[in-house]
């Protein structure tokens, strides 16, 4: 194992109650440490990849994989409290460091967010609506699914992001290949609903139970992955608005969760709104906050995992965020993908650009992001259109 961004200056590097540590050092992982560093907290990293966006800017890298015991202990013994970034961190590595050092959210709640089978019971239980769904986890689950649930998704119960792991499937009788085509997972059948808008919620909570949580996002997906945040919610009544976010509170408290749980929702043509997946971590849709309100979701993240008072964010300027996917950059005589110009995008006013430092970009990959914030919504709508002109982004 390699610390290999160890800061050799900082007398405090071994003081663990002013470093914050986070399990993945993705785009979600790098922000959090931007917002810890920003409270004067010093930051350890653990993440496999020698290059990862986070534990590049992080004081304290571990180079190690995710249940590595002694990087695991290192991460307890140096934290003051750990988070995760990433959906799929193995549960069991946190449930070892919980018995050592506080973590936040908890591994009994990140279990139910990684399994759709288990997120689903869970929002039944909680009486949060959902998509009429099957688990499949059998041929003889597959023999009894009911024809009422086609058109239909099938989706891996874990694992899956960005659209991957699901297939759709027009009718009961296309069932069959389509779980083989899927390795005959564990899955989740699920009705394709008539989908109106997509929104989110990110709430907060504390140890003492405190929650706030950041205005209604409505999201717009392309292939699957997010590609446009807009807020306030253009399309979304306040009442829907309403009810999505004392959904978000109630799972919140249900999970007895701790930190920063993002809920996806639907709200259907007929204008019913149905839950469709958590995330236990800061969420795509919310990085807006960064540029658009005054306590950002990972800023949110900091503060409940170090036990620091939760104030509600307050949307300072309308925003509309970008997804910067690799696709958006073009390709060279030798093909190889470069990045845009910047320059004309960074002279429109109200475009607040990130990028995550990642070397190579992929279709599909996340390279950045671009909030737009402007006095009203039409104004940063407008430059957003701009903006995506320039990018190539399909016009929305
Ligand atoms: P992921 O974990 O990949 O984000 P989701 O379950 O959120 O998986 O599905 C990705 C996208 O697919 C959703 O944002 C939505 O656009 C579409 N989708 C998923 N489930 C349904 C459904 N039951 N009906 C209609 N569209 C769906
Ligand atoms: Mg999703």
């Amino acid at each position: 194992m390699s610390a290999v961004n160890d800061a050799s200056d900082a007398p405090a590097a071994s003081t663990p109650a002013l470093t914050l540590g986070v399990m993945g050092g993705g785009q979600l992982g790098r922000m959090f440490v931007h917002a810890a560093q920003t409270l004067g907290f010093r930051t350890a990293v653990l993440d496999p990849d020698a290059l990862s966006p986070a534990g590049l800017v992080s004081h304290l890298h571990l180079q190690a994989a995710y249940l590595d015991a002694a990087a695991l202990s290192e991460l307890a013994s140096t934290c003051l409290a750990v988070t995760t970034e990433f959906e799929n961190v193995p549960a069991d590595a946190l449930d070892s460091l919980a018995q050592r050092v506080n973590v936040a959210p908890g591994a009994a709640a990140v279990r139910i967010c990684q399994d759709r089978a288990r997120e689903k019971a869970f929002f039944k239980s909680m009486a949060v609506p959902c998509a009429p769904y099957a688990v499949i986890a059998s041929a003889d689950d597959v023999q009894r699914a009911e024809a009422t649930l086609f058109p239909a998704i099938l989706k891996t119960s874990q694992l899956g992001y960005d659209g991957k792991g699901q297939l759709a499937v027009p009718e009961l009788a296309a069932l069959p290949a389509a779980w083989a085509a899927l390795s005959q997972a564990p899955c989740l059948l699920e009705k394709k609903l008539a989908l109106a808008h997509e929104i989110s919620v990110v709430v907060a909570r504390g140890r003492d139970g405190a929650m706030v949580q950041l205005p209604v996002q409505q999201n717009l997906h392309r292939a699957g992955i997010l590609a446009l945040t807009q807020v306030p919610a253009p399309d979304v009544s306040a009442a829907i608005a309403n009810e999505a976010v004392a959904c978000a509170r109630r799972l919140a408290e249900g999970l007895g969760y701790v930190g920063v749980l993002c809920v996806e929702f639907f709200v259907l043509e007929g204008g019913q709104l149905v839950a469709n997946e958590m995330a236990p971590r800061p969420h795509n849709s919310g990085h807006y906050s960064i540029d658009a309100c005054d306590v950002s979701q990972f800023d949110l993240q900091v503060r409940a995992m170090a036990g620091l008072p939760l104030v509600a964010p307050r949307l300072h300027s309308p925003a509309l965020m970008l997804n910067l996917l690799g696709d958006l950059r073009p390709l060279d005589a030798a093909g190889q993908r470069v990045a845009p110009h910047w320059a004309p995008l960074l002279a429109l006013p109200g475009v607040h650009l990130h990028l995550y430092g990642k070397a190579e970009a992929r279709p599909g990959r996340k390279m950045g992001h671009l909030t737009v914030t402007a006095a009203s919504f039409g104004q940063a709508r407008e430059v957003a259109q701009t903006a995506a002109a320039l990018l190539g982004f399909e016009p929305f």
